[in-house]
Parts: structure tokens; sequence; C-alpha cells
């Protein structure tokens, strides 16, 4: 049995580039659930699961690569970490620097960063720099940045953020016992895809990797650089992923595939989790499921869909689009008892 309640890479030290006595910057992140979807399973015909990775400490899959590349920051004798960011990637970073002791700055696209996740980087103390531009404008700039000045560069480029997202595909290995067949995920900079790939062939395993990107921002299935990336799951919005190659490659090695699935598609997936699994995840991470019910499971009876981040993150696309309802009520017993009971 290994022990869950350690740090990450305590916890997988025999397979992450780390050695004993190595500084640790850790917020317990890892051992995440893995949770049956009996909903899906039933519209599917097929076992779901769903991959809980909103459960991390600052509420996204980033924390498992946060822990590495600030502790392989720390290592180097870093003073500060910088990255772009759609708000994960910051809200992320800003917690382990802060955890560290080192200084944090992020630059994130001006007006496109989830509230929530906007929160988090500025209490933990982070230096937000607001750029009047987009994702990929905001990457080139830290990449010529951090090729200048002695900051550690903490984007999935960062081989220590793959690394430690492995570990997601370790956990559901030893979960599920090598029985997996599919995996779907949402696909933004393509560094998660990568990860699992990385994570399953280590462990001897090959499920297909079925990934899904916003229709508004698809450029691994366009095959080209989109400009203007558009989609309600900010999180996605990347019109040029730093790991193309390494992603196209991991579908295809797998056998699985990476296509779109649209915004309408995307929020209903969302919905349906929140509605009737009880999982409130963010968009992004609902472009997992979207896919899934789009495409079906192509044959596969044993399924994970990794649910990125938690749906906290995005309190606005909650409000905008849900199942539930407000009801206006005087403060009378009559009222209440129509607004309770009453037809919807
Ligand atoms: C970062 C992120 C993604 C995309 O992951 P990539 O590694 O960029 O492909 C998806 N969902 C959420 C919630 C994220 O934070």
């Amino acid at each position: 049995m290994t022990d869950r309640h350690v740090p990450l890479i305590e916890r997988f030290r025999d397979r992450l580039p780390f050695a004993e006595g190595d500084p640790l910057v850790s917020l317990q992140e890892g051992s995440t659930p893995l949770l049956r979807a009996p909903i899906l399973s039933e519209m599917l015909g097929a076992t779901v699961r769903l991959k809980l990775e909103g459960a991390n400490p600052t509420g996204s899959f980033k924390d498992r690569g946060m822990t590495c590349a600030v502790s392989a920051a720390v290592r180097e004798g870093a003073k500060a970490v910088v990255c772009a960011s759609t708000g994960n990637t910051a809200a992320s970073a800003a917690a382990y620097a802060a955890r560290a002791g080192i200084t944090c700055a992020v630059i994130v696209p001006e007006g496109k960063i989830a509230q929530g996740k906007m929160a988090q980087t500025l209490v933990h103390g982070a230096r937000v720099i607001s750029l009047a531009g987009n994702f990929d404008q905001a990457l080139t700039l830290v990449r010529e940045l951090t090729a200048n000045h002695p900051i550690v560069l903490v984007n999935s480029v960062n081989e220590f953020r793959i690394e430690g997202q492995k570990t997601a595909a370790l956990e559901i290995h030893e979960d599920l016992g090598g029985e997996l067949e599919a995996l779907c995920i949402p696909v933004g900079n393509a560094g998660n895809i990568t990860s699992y790939w990385r994570g399953f062939r280590e462990m001897g395993a090959a499920p297909r990797l079925f990934g899904f990107q916003a229709e508004g921002a698809a450029p691994l299935v366009e095959g080209r650089v989109i400009e203007h990336p558009e989609t309600v799951a900010s999180a996605i919005r990347i019109g040029n992923p730093v790991r193309w190659e390494d992603a196209m490659a991991a579908a295809t090695d797998s056998r699985g595939s990476i296509r779109s699935v649209s915004d309408e598609e995307i929020l209903a997936a969302f919905r349906l989790l929140a509605s009737r699994e009880g999982m409130f995840c963010e968009p992004a991470s609902a472009a997992s499921v979207a896919g899934l019910l789009k495409y079906g499971t192509d044959g596969a009876e044993q399924i994970v869909c990794v649910l990125t981040g938690r749906g906290l993150k995005d309190p606005e696309t909650a409000i905008a689009h849900n199942d539930g309802m407000i009801i206006q009520c005087a403060a009378e017993t009559g009222p209440i008892e129509e607004a309770v009971l009453g037809d919807p």
C-alpha cells in the first residue's frame, strides 16, 4: 500500500527527478478521488469514472506539476518564478511560491481570467500583470523574459511540470489495476495529455487517449494556429499549444484522437455533471465529458474522464449557466409555501 498522506514527490519519488534530501515545496497535492459516475455510465453503457483533480490544494491538476517545478526552482536557488496563465497556472504558482517564500509574477490576458482564479492569485501575494493581449502572446513574452533573467518559467514548457502531472496517470493505474481502456481529457496547452501518456507508458499501460478542445480554440484539430481563440472554457482558450507535437504523438500512439466540442456541448455537460452527478467542475473540465457524450465510447468499457479543475473557480459562468432557479418571495407564509412546493 502506498501512503497517500505525503507530498506527491515523496509518494512517487522513484518515478520523479528528486532525490532524498532535496527541498520539497508541497501543499499535500495529488492522491485525488476517482469517483464512479452512475448517470454517465448508464447513458453510455460503460463504466465511467471521474478523476477529481479539483480536489488538489488550489483546485486544479496544476498543483501536481507546480510542486515539482517550484521544488526544482528552489533547489536551483531561484528567488522568483513567472508564468503566463489563463488562470489556474497562476493560482497554483502563486500558492507554491508563497509556500516557498519566493516571488511570483504572473502574466494574464486582460479581462479573460475567471474570478476565483484571480482571487487566489492575488491573495497569495503574486504580482499580477494584466496584458493587453491573449495567452499565446503572454507566453511568448515570458519565454523571452526568462531567457534573459534569472527567473524560472513554470509554464508547461517546464519539464518538471510534465513530470509531476504524469502522477495522475500513475494513480489511475494503481486504482484500476491496468483495466482502463479510454481516458477523456480537455486539451489546452496540451501539457496534461502529454503527461498522462508518459505516465501510462511508464506503467506499461496504453489506454486510448481522447483529447477534446473547444471548437473556437482547436488548433490541434484544425492543424493550424488559431490567432484569436474563443470559448467559454477559459482554461483551454489557447491558440498555439506549447506541447503540440507531444500531444499529437500521445493521441496517435494510444490509438486515440483529438477532437472538438462546441461551447453549447461543454455547457450541457457542465450542467449535467453538476445537476445529476453532483459534481461541480469548471467549464474546461466538462469538455472531457462533452466529448465522450458527443463521440461515444468507441467500444471502451472502462473509461475515466479527467475533471481538471473545480467549479468554484469560475462563479460567473456557473451563475450564467445552470439548472437551478431563484424565486423572489415576500416574507410571508403563503408565498413561501408556493415558492417551495408549487410547480416551477
Ligand atoms: C490547464 C487546464 C487545462 C488544460 O491543460 P493543458 O495541459 O494546458 O492542456 C484544462 N482544464 C483546466 C481546469 C486547466 O486548468
